[in-house]
């Protein structure tokens, strides 16, 4: 046995688990967590966990976050239960520590956390089908219905600032300013092409501050792989991941969502004849979303929809364009300018947006 595998018996041991242990294999495809399959043998048949290992880089609040996790399950819990639902497929259930806390810290200063398994169901890496993107946006849509009497003050914004647009044009701001590596001179055009837009980064907390948008409980990494699709029927069950979980927007979960899965290229495409919004998919994930809310979004949410997509994606862009300027400190890079190709993917995909605004108006109000 491993070093390693020692230590994750050691903090296996740590959690209520009932049975004998008699399988642990890494699992799944997240890159953000370190994740293990438990199968335990019991007296009723073999029960099956997810272990995880926090990935302490990126969350720098670990107890408020799983206080999160545990606020947002036990209320999708409760609810799935009053609605006749399976509560051990459709949610999150954490596994708690025997010190009964919703994780484990070891010695080496980790945190450890464990979930139910969910069976009979898949995580599916990329978009291999429209339906796929349907299913997500229904998923996601279901989650923010679920939630949207959950009193979202009460959530940590475990990462400050997360999607405060105002804030990340400041930052933007500065990286231009101090033009660490002096490439401010060759990208004027991207760089108008922001501040040319201010009104982008704050029409959002605008009409936030206003009382206009409600405070949400939002989830803030909307991608496909982060829902459980049942093995049978093919519709998504369950929202996972929920690290990200923070008040926020629904326009933003929304937004995120369009700017990865609507494009008609990759995030990093060089070739920007390729990139654009396609409005097929636009449809079919606002038809989802709307759906999957269930009345719940506010009228002004609606309106606000296709504007979230547009500020999210250029949001992304500039931190993008920053990230080219700082020397690539915060996104992994795997070529020569790959935060500048990846900024300019974003600008025009808000410019093709900013062309197909009264369209995308048109599809909200034909779902709503
Ligand atoms: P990351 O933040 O690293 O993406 P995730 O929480 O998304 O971590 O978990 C990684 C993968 O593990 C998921 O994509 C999924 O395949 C699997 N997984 C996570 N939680 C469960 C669960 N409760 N039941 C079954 N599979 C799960
Ligand atoms: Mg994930
Ligand atoms: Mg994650």
């Amino acid at each position: 046995m491993s070093g390693e595998e020692l230590i994750r018996r050691g903090v296996i041991e740590n959690f209520a688990f009932p049975g004998k242990l008699v399988e642990e294999i890494p699992y799944g495809s997240g890159h953000i967590n370190d994740t293990f399959r438990l199968v335990f043998e019991t007296e009723q048949g073999r029960r099956r966990y997810i272990l995880q290992r926090m990935n302490k880089s990126i969350f720098h609040k670990p107890v408020e976050l799983m206080e999160n996790i545990v606020g947002v399950t036990s209320w999708l819990r409760k609810k799935i239960l009053a609605n006749g639902g399976d509560a051990d497929r459709e949610t999150l259930n954490i596994i708690h520590a025997r010190d009964g806390r919703p994780y484990y810290l070891d010695r080496a200063d980790d945190y450890w956390r464990a979930y139910l398994f969910i069976e009979g169901a898949s995580c599916y890496d990329k978009v291999e089908n429209k339906e796929d993107f349907y299913q997500s946006a229904v998923a996601f849509g279901h989650f923010q219905g679920m939630l949207s009497d959950y009193p979202a003050e009460t959530l940590h914004e475990t990462i400050v600032n997360f999607h405060n647009t105002a804030s990340r044009l400041e930052d933007f701001k500065a990286a231009v300013e101090r033009d660490t590596c002096g490439y401010a001179g060759s990208v004027q055009r991207e760089i108008r092409f922001v501040l040319e837009r201010e009104n982008l980064a704050h029409v959002l907390g605008e009409l936030q501050a206003e009382k206009k948008l409600p405070l949400r409980v939002t989830h803030n990494d909307t991608k496909l792989n982060n829902i459980m699709i049942d093995d049978k029927t093919g519709r998504a069950i369950c929202v996972i991941d929920l690290d990200t979980v923070m008040p926020g927007l629904a326009v933003n979960d929304f937004g995120d969502s369009i700017r990865f899965g609507a494009s008609t290229a990759d995030e990093d495409e060089k070739d920007l004849s390729k990139v654009s919004c396609d409005m097929e998919l636009f449809e079919l994930y606002t038809k989802g979303f709307v759906e999957g809310c269930a009345g719940s979004l506010t009228d002004k949410e609606l309106d606000m929809l296709p504007i979230g997509a547009m500020v999210m994606t250029y949001e992304c862009g500039m931190r993008f364009l920053a990230d080219y300027l700082d020397g690539d400190i915060y996104f992994k890079t795997h070529r020569e300018g790959h935060n500048l190709d990846r900024c300019r993917t974003q600008f025009k995909l808000v410019a093709d947006m900013e062309k197909k605004l009264s369209a995308m108006n048109a599809i909200v109000d034909k779902y709503r």
